[in-house]
């Protein structure tokens, strides 16, 4: 372990990016026992008598990025699956799958992760799973992660057969005689997934695993990550970690049923509630869903023609009301427009049930919302928790769909009704570097090249603010992150290159409580230890 105590540095030259309203550039910044001592001007560093000096030449120097909405738990574990994401036959499906099989004959479940319909211009069904001949269940996690496709094996194992109802806000996919054909949406995929993935979730090796992960999200910047669906055995593991100082970058742990998209376990709601924890290990807001992520709710207009689509979760507002009412913050997953409806409507309720409650409501993804919905976000103080990162995947498949009445992610529409905005990549489920997602939001490029909505940009400047200040206040946690102000902790990022999108910047290093964590020229990365909270 790595004393935080004794360094004292300045950071001086260069552009130093404070994201702080007050003082929004320095030309010093000092740093102290791990936290950021001093901001000020270039006469600053003749108070620090024999201080450490770092030039900063031609760089910049910004907040470590916090990323507001990030699966850690569930992305370090995608290493050990076949990875799908380039698969684009199925032959190439089959063949991956067989591979896997052999790389883990132990494994109870063989499991391919990151498939794309898009990519491989089809989704699979059991009997394409069934042909590989495997004694084991089979199970291909879309990217979205909120479906799948498990061989009959697999369908045995969760009990699911022809005369199985669908569950309430999940679709389990029949033909036309009724038979299930392995596809399984929202909520019918909950169970899949935590009965695949219960295999994997041995602490020891887990926890290895989240610190491997998270090297590499420190090597882009990131020194915090909201971890948006944090499953009771995942928040067990990150409080092993915290304990051993073995937790490389802060977390804010979103607590989130074992299950993905279903209800909040009773039980949890006695635990400890949001706020609970130190600047490394916290537990952030809770986790709920109004609608889904493949199906999301969308009622609107396109060329006069109305289209109405998706799933929506019924039970939100009650598990909502308690929530609030024990102690939580609460962040909604709401991609379409029904399911922000939804989300605002239970916000409200709450708000006027549990009225001196600091509420700071979160909506996850917001990504198509009404001029309406967007100004009552504004007048309830709802955080947006956005991925510009979207724009490149999403975009692409709904460039051809433009709405009346609903625009999709509306960024600028957001931050022009003054609706405070946090970054985030939903890694695993896209991208996550944020100097790259930033690109796609400041552009509005999507990955076939076309331009989305070009008055939905924002700045490549106001993402970096967004994944600094904006994250940090998303998280509550902007006493302590999120701007470079004395007493903060002292999590940095120095980037080469300029703030364009069209040239867009590089992390050199990346510094975690005022230790040099990442350097791109010698990958401290991988060997650096844990820091302490102190
Ligand atoms: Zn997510």
């Amino acid at each position: 372990m790595v004393s935080a105590s004794d360094t004292r540095r300045a950071f001086v030259g260069g552009r130093i990016l404070t994201m702080d309203p007050r003082r929004p550039e320095a030309a010093v910044l000092v740093v102290a026992d791990g936290r950021i001592a001093a901001v000020g001007a270039a006469d600053l560093v003749d108070a620090y008598p024999g201080i450490a000096v770092e030039h900063l030449g031609t760089r910049t120097l910004l907040p470590g990025f916090i990323d507001a909405h990030n699966h850690l738990s569930i992305a370090a574990l995608h290493p050990l699956w076949a990875d799908l994401s380039g698969v684009a036959s199925l032959e190439a499906l089959q063949a991956a799958l067989a591979q896997q099989a052999a790389r883990e004959p132990e494994a109870a479940w063989v499991r391919g992760v990151n498939w794309s319909e898009t990519t491989a211009g089809l989704i699979p069904d059991r009997f394409q799973l069934d042909a590989l001949g495997l004694a084991r269940p089979v199970i291909v996690a879309h990217f979205s992660l909120h479906q799948c496709v498990v061989s009959s094996h697999g369908l045995d194992l969760l009990g699911i057969g022809r005369h199985t109802p669908d569950p309430p806000g999940g679709t389990i996919v029949r033909d036309a005689q009724g038979v299930p054909t392995g596809v399984l949406i929202e909520r019918a995929w909950s169970a899949a997934h935590a009965r695949s993935l219960a295999a994997y979730q041995n602490p020891d090796r887990w926890a290895e695993h989240i610190a491997a992960r998270a090297r590499i999200l420190l090597g882009d910047g990131i020194t915090c990550v909201h971890d948006a669906a944090c499953a009771p055995s995942a928040e067990a593991v990150y409080r092993t970690m915290a304990a051993a100082h073995a937790l490389p970058i802060s977390v804010l742990m979103m607590p989130h049923a074992e299950a993905l998209l279903t209800p909040p376990p009773a039980e949890r709601l006695d635990g400890p509630p949001t706020g609970e924890g130190d600047e490394v290990l916290r537990v952030g807001p809770l986790k709920l869903f109004a609608d889904g992520g493949i199906a999301p709710a969308i009622d609107a207009t396109a060329a006069g023609q109305r289209l109405t689509m998706g799933v929506c979760f019924d039970d939100l507002a009650t598990h909502l009301d308690q929530a609030v009412g024990r102690g939580f913050r609460i962040a909604v997953h709401a991609m379409g427009n029904v399911g922000l409806a939804a989300s605002l409507a239970a916000f409200a309720h709450a708000a006027r049930r549990h009225p001196t409650a600091g509420h700071r409501f979160r909506v996850e993804h917001a990504t198509l919302a009404a001029p309406d919905q967007i100004r009552t976000m504004a007048a309830l103080d709802v955080v947006a928790v956005v991925q510009p990162g979207f724009v490149n995947h999403m975009g692409q498949l709904v460039e051809h769909l433009r709405f009346d009445d609903a625009t999709w992610m509306p960024f600028g529409d957001l931050a022009r009704a003054g609706v405070r905005l946090a970054a985030s990549s939903d890694d695993p489920c896209a991208m996550h570097a944020p100097l790259r997602t930033a690109v796609h939001g400041a552009t509005r490029r999507t990955g076939s090249g076309h331009v989305l909505d070009g008055a939905q940009a924002l700045p490549y400047g106001e993402w970096l603010r967004a994944y600094t200040a904006g994250a940090a206040y998303a998280g509550g946690q902007e006493s302590e992150r999120g701007m470079l102000r004395a007493g903060l902790r002292a999590d940095l990022v120095v980037l080469d290159g300029v703030l364009d999108p069209a040239t867009p910047p590089q992390v050199l290093q990346t510094w975690v409580a005022g230790q040099r964590v990442y350097d791109r020229r010698q990958n401290l990365a991988t060997t650096a230890p844990a820091v302490d909270a102190s």
